[in-house]
């Protein structure tokens, strides 16, 4: 909370931020010394298990209490509020422990595409599930010949009657292995060229023929996994958006993933960095100095444009910057920060004992940093998003987008 938005409020807004305060102290445990330099993973995979239906059940809780889905409509399970709701909400909740860990990032990426291209029907049942954290959903979007290349995909839909049979293989699947949904592109016209030919389905996880495999991590973390489909019958009406035109929906998820990931919920970086300097006794250095008014610059910076980025998404509105901007920021600032933490605390933070959770945290930045360059679209991806949709530059040449994708050479 900041004294700033606190004598800004209006009456509205101070009745509401009583009512998250009031809740927040009846329900959640103030951040302390040791959550600071808490890690987002476990290397134990029933840890990280327990930590994902820990989030999914403060999800529930802030359903059942009114302060979930804050901007979306009430008949769907939200509050009906304004982005101000958001603001405040997450105001007040940065001094507690309150996080729906990955939940939070599903319900960033499939409402507002539920809420562009679902039909009643779609809409009615998925957003109040998808709001309480009773459904959770992991993207099966990535496979092992198509990343950047996503239009490539090559996981094969023949319709049969009123249901497609789906076969093929996805990888990098975050939390794939506890997600009770997953929103699956598949291709279901080879002969169309390979944007045109993709449709975007709603698949329940525990379908016959889905297999999830987790991947570890150096971490020894298991974040993400391989799914392999077998002959999996989806009902034609679980196809969001239209056949052969799921690229768009695609496109739409993506764009809130980058619209979340550059928005916030990271925490201030800045903070432990300063902390771990006090540690090390190297606040005096004007090296580290320099770089950490760097990362205070940056960490506002982004603060800023991301509130101004999610406030749009929440209105239902075009952001006024590409979220592909903040993407790339965000993933340099990691880069950074990590390169920092290693700066400050040198070799001492990597030969630290096991259980030093100081080190345990800059470890942790220094082995993750690259991860978010890679998830959610790469940093040269994004670049060429930029390029193209927001500075008009011409397209990337390309001798593929006109052909039928079974012509398109593979490797
Ligand atoms: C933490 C994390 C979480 C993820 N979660 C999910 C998930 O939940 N669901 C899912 O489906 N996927 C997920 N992914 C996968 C992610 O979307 C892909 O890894 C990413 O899109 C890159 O694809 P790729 O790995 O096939 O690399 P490639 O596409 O093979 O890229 C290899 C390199 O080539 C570069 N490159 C490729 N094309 C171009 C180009 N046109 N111009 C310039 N450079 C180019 C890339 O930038 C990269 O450096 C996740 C990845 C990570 C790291």
């Amino acid at each position: 909370m900041t004294d700033q938005g606190t004598n800004a409020d209006t009456p509205e807004q101070a009745a509401f931020r009583e009512e998250v305060r009031a809740f927040l102290s009846a329900n959640a445990e103030p951040k302390g010394e040791a959550s600071m330099w808490a890690v987002n993973f476990h290397t134990d995979a029933d840890d990280a298990a327990r930590d994902f239906e820990a989030g999914r059940a403060w999800q529930g809780k802030l359903f059942a209490n009114g302060l979930a889905g804050l901007t979306y409509p009430t008949e769907l399970g939200g509050r009906g509020g304004q982005p101000w709701h958001e603001t405040i909400y997450r105001e007040e909740a940065a001094g507690f422990q309150a996080s729906s860990g990955f939940i939070a990032s599903t319900i960033a990426m499939l409402g507002p595409t539920l809420m562009k291209w679902g039909t009643d029907e779609q809409r009615s049942p998925l957003l109040p599930r998808l709001l309480s954290g009773e459904d959770a959903w992991c993207q099966l979007f990535s496979e092992p010949g198509a990343g950047s290349d996503l239009a490539g995909l090559a996981t094969r839909a023949v319709r049969d009657g009123d249901e497609f049979v789906v076969s093929g293989q996805k990888v990098w699947n975050s939390a794939a292995q506890w997600c009770s949904k997953g929103m699956l592109v598949v291709r279901t016209d080879p002969d169309l060229p390979k944007h045109r030919g993709v449709t975007f389905l709603l698949v329940d996880m525990d379908s016959p023929g889905i297999e999830v495999r987790p991947l570890v991590q150096p971490t020894g973390a298991q974040h993400f996994n391989e799914v392999f489909l077998s002959n999996v019958r989806v009902p034609v009406a679980n196809v969001l958006g239209e056949v052969n035109d799921g690229w768009h929906v695609a496109r739409t998820v993506l764009s809130n993933e980058s619209a979340f990931i550059g928005g916030g919920g990271r925490g201030s970086v800045y903070g432990r960095l300063v902390a771990l300097a006090r540690q090390h006794g190297r606040t005096g250095d004007p090296v580290i100095r320099q770089q950490l008014a760097a990362g205070y610059t940056r960490e506002k910076l982004l603060d800023v444009m991301g509130e101004r980025i999610l406030a749009a998404v929440r209105r239902r509105e075009v952001p006024p910057m590409d979220p592909s901007i903040l993407k790339l920021y965000v993933a340099e600032n990691a880069v950074r920060n990590g390169n920092l933490a290693m700066a400050i605390g040198g070799a001492s933070v990597v030969a630290a004992p096991e259980g030093d959770e100081v080190s345990g945290w800059a470890q942790a930045e220094l082995l993750g940093r690259f991860g978010i360059s890679i998830g959610g679209g790469t940093n040269e991806v994004q670049r060429n998003n930029l390029a193209e949709r927001a500075l008009g530059l011409p397209r990337e040449m390309r001798n593929d987008h006109e052909v039928p994708w079974r012509e398109v050479p593979r490797s």
